[in-house]
C-alpha cells in the first residue's frame, strides 16, 4: 500500500496537490477530516493519522459526551487510515486531494466504532451467503447566498418546483457541479429543482455499498465547494423551516445473487427480493433510528410530504418509506430497486447502509413474505383503518427510536455492543439537547451542520 501511496502523491504532487483531506463521517452523519500534506500521505497511508476515539462520542453539536463506558474518559487515540483506492484529486478544490478514512485501533487492529469498517463486514459476510447489494443515493439539499442565516428569508432560487427557470440564475453552480461530479469520479443520474424551498435534487448512480457511502461523503464535499466557489452556500439538513419539504438523502438499494437481481420481476419483486423488501419492512422502525436518527429527522418524516411517516410498503408510492420501483421493458429488469425514504443526511452513510443489508438479508434467510402492497397514503386514513391494515407511525421521537432500535437484533446486532453503546449516547445527548428548545432554534441549529 505504501508503494501505491507513494506513486499516487508523486504523481498529484507534480500536478500541484498539496494536501489530502481524509474524510470520514461520525454518528450524527457529520463529516469529519484531517488533511495531511502529500508529502504525508505515504506515511499516513502506512500508520495513520492519530485522532481522538472520542470522535464516537461526538454529538451533532460538536459536545463529546463521555456518555458511554467504553468512551468515557479523554484519554485514547486511534489511527484514520486513507484509503487509497479511493483517492482522487477534488476538482473543486484542486489543491486538495481527497480519501475515505478508515479506523483502527492504535495498534493496527480493527476498532469496533468504526462505521466504514462495519459495513466492510456486512458486505463481506453478505458475500459469502452469495449475495450482493448495490446502492445509490438520492440528494435533496436547499440553497442560499453566502452569508445567509437561513433558507426562508433568503431562498437561494424561487422556483417553481422543477422549473428550468428556477435554476438559471444558479447557471454556473449547475455547470461547477455536472464538471466536478465527473472530473471527482461521481456519476449524476439527473440534476432538478426539487418541491422544497430553494431545494435542488441530484442522484448519485448504484455501486457497491462502500463505494457508495464514499461516493456520498465525496459528493457532499464536491458540492459545499462548488456553493461557495459560486456565492452560495448549501443545506443538507433534513428539514430547513418548520413548514418547508424536507431534504430527504433517499437510499435505493436491489439485491443481486450471482449477477441477478432479485427485485426485478413483473411489476413486483420475486421470492426472495420481495422477502428482502419484507425483511427492511420488518426492521423499519429500527432502521429508520439508523437511517433518519436525528432530531430534525424526526421533525422531517410527517404525512402528505413524500417524505415517509408509517410503516408500509407500496409500488412507485411517493408516501411510502419503501417504495418499489420495478423495472420495465423500456428500463430493463434489472432497474428494480427499493427506495428507502426515510433517511437523510444526519445518518452515518456506511452504517445506514450496514442496518439495511442486514435487515434485508434476514428477509431472505427467513422467507419473509410481505403484505399487500399500498398504493394510497395512510396518513389520510382513520387511525382506526391505520389499526386495521397493520400501518402504524414510524418512531417519531428520540425515544421511540431508542426503543425501535434495541428491540432489533439485527439491526443493533449490526452496529455491535461497543458502536450502539456510542451511537446511543450521542443520541440522547442530542436528544437531551434539544429537550428544552422549540422547534425553530432545532431547525436553525441544525441548518449547516452537515
Ligand atoms: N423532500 C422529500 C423528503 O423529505 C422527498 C420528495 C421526493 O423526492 O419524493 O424526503
Ligand atoms: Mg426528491
Amino acid at each position: 500500500m505504501t508503494k501505491a501511496a507513494s506513486a499516487a502523491a508523486k504523481d498529484l504532487a507534480a500536478a500541484g496537490v498539496t494536501g489530502v483531506q481524509v474524510s470520514w463521517a461520525d454518528n450524527n452523519g457529520i463529516p469529519r477530516s484531517r488533511i495531511v500534506p502529500i508529502a504525508g500521505l505515504a506515511d499516513a497511508a502506512n500508520r495513520g493519522i492519530g485522532v481522538t476515539s472520542l470522535f464516537a462520542v461526538f454529538d451533532t453539536h460538536d459536545a463529546i459526551t463521555y456518555g458511554h463506558t467504553g468512551l468515557a474518559t479523554p484519554s485514547g487515540d486511534v489511527r484514520l487510515i486513507p484509503v487509497i483506492e479511493r483517492l482522487r484529486r477534488l476538482a473543486g478544490q484542486p489543491a486538495l486531494a481527497w480519501a475515505p478514512g478508515r479506523q483502527v485501533a492504535a495498534d493496527g487492529t480493527p476498532w469496533p466504532y468504526c462505521q466504514r469498517t462495519v459495513l466492510q463486514a456486512q458486505v463481506d459476510q453478505a458475500a459469502k451467503q452469495g449475495f450482493e447489494l448495490k446502492a445509490g443515493y438520492e440528494l435533496e439539499f436547499a440553497i442560499a447566498p453566502l452569508g445567509s442565516t437561513d433558507i426562508a428569508s433568503s431562498p437561494g432560487h424561487p422556483g417553481p418546483a422543477y422549473s428550468p427557470h428556477a435554476l438559471v440564475e444558479l447557471d454556473g453552480f449547475i455547470a461547477a457541479l455536472l464538471h466536478d461530479f465527473a472530473a471527482n469520479g461521481l456519476r449524476i443520474g439527473q440534476l432538478h429543482a426539487e418541491y422544497g424551498l430553494a431545494q435542488i435534487e441530484l442522484s448519485l448512480a448504484a455501486t457497491d455499498p462502500v463505494s457508495a457511502a464514499d461516493d456520498q461523503l465525496l459528493a457532499r464535499q464536491t458540492i459545499h465547494a462548488a456553493a461557495h466557489a459560486h456565492g452560495l452556500r448549501v443545506s443538507f439538513a433534513p428539514i430547513v423551516s418548520p413548514e418547508a419539504a424536507g431534504n430527504g438523502w433517499h437510499l435505493h438499494t436491489s439485491i443481486w445473487r450471482r449477477g441477478r437481481n432479485l427485485l426485478a420481476g413483473a411489476g413486483e419483486p420475486g421470492p426472495e427480493g420481495a422477502a428482502y423488501l419484507a425483511g427492511l419492512l420488518r426492521d423499519l422502525p429500527a432502521l429508520t433510528a439508523v437511517t433518519a436518527p436525528s432530531v430534525p429527522s424526526t421533525l422531517r418524516l410527517r404525512p402528505g410530504y413524500f417524505a415517509s411517516a408509517y410503516a408500509f410498503w407500496g409500488v412507485e408510492n411517493r408516501e411510502a418509506p419503501l417504495r418499489y420501483v420495478p423495472g420495465s421493458a423500456l428500463l430493463g429488469a434489472d432497474h428494480a430497486n427499493v427506495e428507502l425514504k426515510p433517511s437523510d443526511a444526519s445518518a452515518n452513510p456506511y452504517l445506514a447502509l450496514a442496518a439495511v443489508l442486514a435487515a434485508g438479508l434476514a428477509g431472505i434467510e427467513e422467507g419473509l413474505v410481505p403484505p399487500e402492497p399500498i398504493a394510497d397514503d395512510p396518513g389520510t386514513w382513520s387511525e382506526g383503518d391505520r389499526t386495521t391494515r397493520g400501518v402504524a407511525r414510524l418512531p417519531a421521537t428520540p425515544g421511540e427510536q431508542d426503543a425501535a432500535l434495541l428491540a432489533s437484533p439485527r439491526v443493533a446486532g449490526v452496529l455491535g455492543e461497543e458502536l450502539l453503546g456510542a451511537f446511543r449516547a450521542v443520541r440522547s445527548s442530542d436528544a437531551n439537547w434539544a429537550e428544552e428548545r422549540s422547534v425553530d432554534e432545532i431547525v436553525s441549529a441544525h441548518l449547516w451542520r452537515y
